[in-house]
């Protein structure tokens, strides 16, 4: 139930028409009004924290038409070769329609950071790019637990998106440990301290204790990295000592 005064998703997003370079075709994509929601902070995996609404869910644009799906930031980016990899691979086999929804639900939002993997796959994106997309589902099942809660739901379901964000974890912690040892910063519009802190968080999550310990320690005495993100470090080796 929402109280008298408190805002809705639905106040934090607006449609926004684009035209799809792949297929030509014009469609509307719901995005976060930037501005309007109050910007907490992140939490250990550097998921963005909103008030109001998990800004997550917005992340990927994707068009209805042909299946061409990708972040804010690449998305309308790819080469005329790319768009035609994405023409052959994935448009001539899309059928999916999507609902007219007010807001994007977590099912949906899964569904189209998969699309956005699978133009990352056809158009043969850097390996950095598709460990973020398997963070972004990281944060994504992040947030469908906390709402599963909240709901009530069953214990087993609850269970299953843990799974999964786990398995995402994994994957991203794997690109990203490759891609910093093959690509040159910014790795995915992020620095190198930026990498080497995720790699620490998730590096613990995964299990990963004497390399996570190796990452936070050689950024504990970076002498790039911010005292934010060193506290941060610090934060998250914290966790290891207590369990
Ligand atoms: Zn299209």
């Amino acid at each position: 139930m929402e109280g008298i005064g408190q805002k809705k998703e639905t106040d934090y997003i607006f449609d926004k028409t684009i035209k799809c370079d792949v297929c030509g075709k014009e469609f509307k994509t719901k995005q976060v009004r930037t501005g309007k929601a109050r910007f907490i902070g992140t939490d250990d995996i550097l998921k963005p924290l909103y008030e109001g609404i998990d800004t997550c869910k917005y992340d990927i644009i994707m068009c209805p038409h042909c299946g061409y799906a990708a972040s804010l930031r690449l998305f309308g980016h790819h080469t005329e070769k790319q768009r035609q990899a994405v023409r052959d691979n994935v448009s001539s086999r899309f059928t999916a329609k999507e609902p007219e929804t007010e807001t994007y639900s977590y099912e949906r939002a899964v569904k189209r950071c998969k699309m956005a993997m699978l133009t990352e796959m056809v158009t043969g994106g850097k390996i950095s790019e598709s460990a973020y997309l398997c963070l972004k589902l990281a944060w994504i099942y992040r947030g469908e637990i906390q709402e599963a809660k909240a709901n009530g739901a069953a214990q087993e379901r609850i269970s299953m998106y843990e799974k999964y964000e786990k398995e995402y974890l994994e994957d991203a912690y794997r690109g990203f440990k490759q891609a910093r040892e093959t690509e040159y910063p910014p790795i995915a519009g992020m620095d190198e301290n930026t990498i080497t802190y995720l790699l620490t968080s998730i590096g613990i999550h995964c299990g990963k204790i004497d390399e996570a310990r190796r990452y936070g320690s050689a950024l504990l005495i970076s002498r790039t990295a911010s005292m934010k993100l060193k506290n941060k470090t610090r934060d998250v080796l914290e966790t290891i000592k207590k369990n």
